[in-house]
């Protein structure tokens, strides 16, 4: 399995699929599945039953959990898609690093 580098909050962009080319947040990561919700992709529709919320029950579209090797980090410092490396500084704390702008994060 590939180790995530995304995590809940992150923005991410989609490289494949219908939603190729998107950018958006990540709302949900899921480590153990290897697989992330990103906000505005993958949108499904489902079907709901009445409740007493919305008493007409109907169709409402939710975003499907998608591979995160569909998807790349966007930098925060630098605003571009990019591939990550990983670093350790000398209290043994774990950051990325931007392989485009080496910015730490
Ligand atoms: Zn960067």
């Amino acid at each position: 399995m590939p180790k995530m580098n995304i995590k809940k909050g992150d923005k991410v962009q989609v490289l494949s699929g219908k939603d190729k080319g998107a950018q958006g947040e990540v709302l949900r990561a899921m480590p153990a599945e290897g697989k992330v919700v990103v906000e505005g992709v993958a949108m499904v529709k489902r079907h709901t039953k009445p409740t007493q919320a919305n008493q007409q029950g109907g169709i409402v579209e939710r975003e499907a959990a998608i591979d995160v090797s569909n998807v790349m980090l966007i930098c925060p410092a630098c605003g571009k898609a990019t591939r990550v490396g990983h670093a350790v500084n000398a209290d043994g704390k774990k950051f990325r690093v931007c392989k485009k702008c080496g910015e730490q994060f």
